[in-house]
């Protein structure tokens, strides 16, 4: 997300200063563990749809500026619901102006010629694809000539209505505006000015197998799997989408990612033997009750504290072109964005 606010506010002349105790390919952010697929389907509300949608619509317009960013898997095929649910999906989303259509099994072996557990129906959206997250998020901040500080910030400063500026391990520095987007570390940062946000943080398991031939170019999302092909030939194979609780010394890890691995070794008639490289144990920056936090952040009183804007958000990829693009008309201009109005500071709290 600090990425994505880096660029959208050098677009708009500023230059920003991103301070982060860590750098996205640190394997405890959200970013370095991401799956990466940005998407619109999944969403059933249609306030989130369109905010969604309005994102992907952006991140196209950054690839057409930008050298470099650009899909590194597109097309994506899921049937994670029955062929009823899927059939339902495709007419709301068509309705909502998303093209995308109802596979049949044929048809789909047409698109993925490789699949060998072929489901009745599977709903595919063209559009939707997915980044490669660490060196997308290093190609924004480099487009955005931000200026880097590696610190870890300890508190916010300022008043109770008026944040002036952060207090780190490296000193104070202050600003005109801090965008928090700051992943899981939000609570204890708002916690320093009293503010109470709680998060449903769960765990996602992502195995890296090693390289094998190109066989996918689409992404699939399986009831039991999702995997896509990253540029060096690797999968990236997630299990469902569910919180994954692993016990803690018992090994299971290692052995969930061989079986993340058996699945597409049945699933897919793959080019070459499929043997695991590493997998992570990413934290998806979940808000309560799941949907985004944007903008300012309104106390009991019902003032809002300026000089402080969040962006807190699962799906972070997928929402973050256009959340970051649109917030600077809220920080730069003073305008209220209607694509936002769901997903204030006080329906998060
Ligand atoms: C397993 C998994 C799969 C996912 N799949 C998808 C997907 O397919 N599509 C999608 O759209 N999203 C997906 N996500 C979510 C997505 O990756 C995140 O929403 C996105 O990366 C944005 O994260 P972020 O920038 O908010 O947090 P992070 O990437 O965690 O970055 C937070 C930054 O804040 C810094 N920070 C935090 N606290 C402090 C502090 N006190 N002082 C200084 N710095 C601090 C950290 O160092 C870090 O640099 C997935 C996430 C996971 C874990």
């Amino acid at each position: 997300m600090g990425a994505c606010f880096a660029y959208a506010a050098a677009q708009r002349g500023l230059s920003p200063v991103i301070i982060a105790s860590d750098a996205p390919d640190n394997g405890k952010t959200g970013t370095a563990t991401s799956w990466a697929w940005i998407n619109v389907n999944s969403a059933s509300d249609k306030a989130y749809f369109q905010l969604r949608h309005n994102s992907m619509q952006r991140w196209q317009s950054w690839m057409q500026r930008l050298d470099g960013l650009t899909y590194s898997a597109q097309d994506s095929y899921c049937w994670d619901l029955t062929p009823n649910q899927i059939q339902s999906t495709a007419n709301r989303l068509q309705e909502w102006g998303l093209p995308c259509s109802v596979l049949n099994a044929a048809t789909l072996i047409s698109h993925l010629p490789r699949l060998q557990e072929i489901p009745i129906a599977a709903l595919h959206v063209p559009m939707e694809g997915a980044v490669e997250p660490v060196s997308t998020a290093n190609l924004l901040l480099k487009a955005s000539g931000a200026q880097i500080i590696k610190a870890h910030v300890h508190s916010l400063l300022g008043t109770a209505d008026s944040i002036t500026g952060v207090m780190t391990d490296q000193g104070a520095f202050m600003a005109d505006e801090i965008v928090l987007a700051a992943g899981n570390g939000t609570p204890r940062i708002l916690d320093t000015i009293d503010i109470d946000y709680p998060m449903e943080t769960t765990n996602g398991l992502l195995v890296r197998s090693k390289p094998i031939p190109p066989m996918l170019t689409g992404l699939v999302i399986a009831p039991k799997f999702h995997v896509r092909q990253q540029p060096d030939g690797s999968l990236l194979i997630g299990g469902s989408f569910g919180p994954y609780a692993p016990e803690n010394g018992t090994g299971q890890l290692a052995n969930d990612a061989e079986k993340q691995l058996d699945l597409i070794r049945s699933a897919f008639d793959t080019p070459a033997p499929l043997e695991l490289d590493s997998f992570t144990l990413g934290q998806r920056p979940i808000p309560k009750g799941g949907m985004p936090t944007i903008g300012r952040i309104t106390t009991s009183a019902g003032d809002s504290i300026n000089g402080l804007y969040l962006a807190v958000m699962h799906s972070g990829f997928s929402n973050g072109a256009g959340v970051a693009e649109n917030a600077m008309d809220e920080l730069l201009d003073g305008a209220t964005h209607p694509l936002f109005e769901s997903f204030r500071f006080s329906r998060a709290s």
